[in-house]
């Protein structure tokens, strides 16, 4: 058991889970979580769904009300983390405290890759990661009538089936030549390309936003690097994240991309760990190093450096999944589908219910699902055996998955 404070530095998923696990596992020292935004720890993926529909109160996405960090004895601190004396334990804040740890644990997530692009920074450009962004683009589609969005990754489709779904027109510029490219199977960026497509938004491949037209203060177009301009009033930018290291780094802790910590999730310091958005971490089950950006990879760090701190020490080998909700359709994922040699589909795209089911040399790695909770729900437990099915058992609706998990 972790003797004195533990310090976490960023109260997103990561942060928050960490702090709740700690008393769940009857950690009895002071706990402080170290909250850089001027909200209550919240989630952010309703920030790019439900939430920007117009759903819910902002109340609706916090984790917990107050009282329950009075409750827990969790010391929620205004503030933000700018250096670490590692010598003598401890963190300096921007308020000119300071704070000593027995554990400090870095859960300082990601920010939004700014565009750098003329006139990228008029107001009329907006970004979308935290609660006041989505808050004023949920304002602003009250009001927009034509939306560029630069990206099509998970946030940027999102963001323009909500818009579409306003009756707003929607372009969606991408340097790829997919959507979603770097994070799924083709089969399912075909889907949701021509899904996305028939709700009347456009999509541009292989194409790069190459300047933001104003009119002086109000942006009015975007210019495309094959020549072409598409009129907006409103730009949002989903062009990726960059990992927040610079903490670590500045004290002299390894960061590569992201913050390199072992297969427990500890950096080079026996009294420094890494979670969540930020943390690039050694993946016995994966072989390699991973870091990853979801709520599953930031709460089951969480959990298990809070296992840790409480005298429960174990590698962390957590299965990856993940979803996303664009327009009526969901996607989930379990499993990193990267490195397939093959996909096979089950299910019929044509009925919107199907299945990517991706193999690395004939074992199951990871099954991409489309309104199939089912499939989804065998992927995670099938994973998490360490077991897999045949390429053509999958594609075999006849063939009984629950049976094969007995
Ligand atoms: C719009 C949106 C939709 C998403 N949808 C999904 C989804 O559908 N499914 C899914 O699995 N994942 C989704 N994600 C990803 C998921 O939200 C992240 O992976 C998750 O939030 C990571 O948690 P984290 O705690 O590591 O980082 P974060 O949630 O980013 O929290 C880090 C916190 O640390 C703070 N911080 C940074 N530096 C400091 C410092 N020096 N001192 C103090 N505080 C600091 C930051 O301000 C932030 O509050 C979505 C993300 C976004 C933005």
């Amino acid at each position: 058991m972790t003797q004195g404070t533990v310090l976490i530095a960023g109260a997103g998923h990561a942060g928050f889970q960490l702090a709740a696990s700690l008393r769940q596992h009857g950690f009895s020292g002071r706990v402080c979580l170290i909250n850089d935004e001027t909200h209550l720890p919240y989630q952010r993926p309703p920030l790019s769904k439900a939430y920007l529909k117009g759903e819910g109160r902002p109340d609706s996405l916090m984790f917990r009300p107050d009282k329950f960090y009075r409750d827990q004895t969790i010391e929620l601190i205004g503030d933000r983390a700018v250096s670490i004396d590692r010598a003598a334990r401890r963190l300096l804040l921007a308020s000119g405290s300071s704070l000593e740890y027995g554990h400090l644990v870095l859960a300082t997530g990601a920010r939004n890759r700014l565009l750098d692009l003329p006139n990228a920074n008029l107001p009329d450009v907006r970004y979308l990661r935290t609660f006041d962004e989505s808050e004023t683009l949920r304002q602003r589609l009250a009001s927009s009538r034509h939306v560029v969005v630069i990206g099509a990754g998970f946030i940027g489709l999102e963001f323009a089936a909500t818009a579409r779904g306003k009756g707003i027109e929607v372009d969606v510029i991408e340097l790829g030549a997919r959507v979603m490219a770097r994070a799924v199977t083709a089969e399912i960026s075909d889907y949701f390309q021509q899904r996305h497509t028939a709700a009347g938004i456009r999509i541009h491949l292989g194409v790069q936003a190459t300047s933001i037209e104003s009119d002086g203060s109000n942006v009015t177009g975007v210019s495309l690097s094959d020549g072409r301009h598409v009129e907006a009033d409103l730009v949002v930018v989903g062009v990726g994240v960059l990992p927040n290291v610079e903490l670590a780094a500045a004290a002299g802790l390894p960061v590569a991309a992201g913050i390199i910590v072992d297969e427990q999730l500890l950096t080079s310091d026996p009294n420094i760990s890494a979670i969540g958005d930020c943390a690039l971490y050694a993946s016995p089950r994966f072989g390699g190093s991973l870091r990853l950006e979801s709520v599953q990879n930031a709460t089951d760090h969480a959990r298990c450096v809070a296992a840790r701190l409480t005298g429960n020490a174990k590698t962390y080998d957590g299965q990856p999944w993940f979803w996303s909700d664009q327009g009526d359709d969901k996607l989930q994922i379990a499993g990193l589908t990267t490195g397939y040699d093959r996909v096979v589909v089950r299910g019929d795209p044509a009925q919107r219910s199907f299945s990517a089911f991706c193999y690395k040399a004939d074992q199951l790695v990871g099954i991409e699902s489309v309104n199939r909770a089912s499939d989804h729900v065998f992927g995670r437990r099938i994973l998490g055996m360490n077991s897999s099915i045949a390429p053509e058992q999958a594609q075999d609706l006849s063939f009984d998955l629950k049976a094969a998990l007995a």
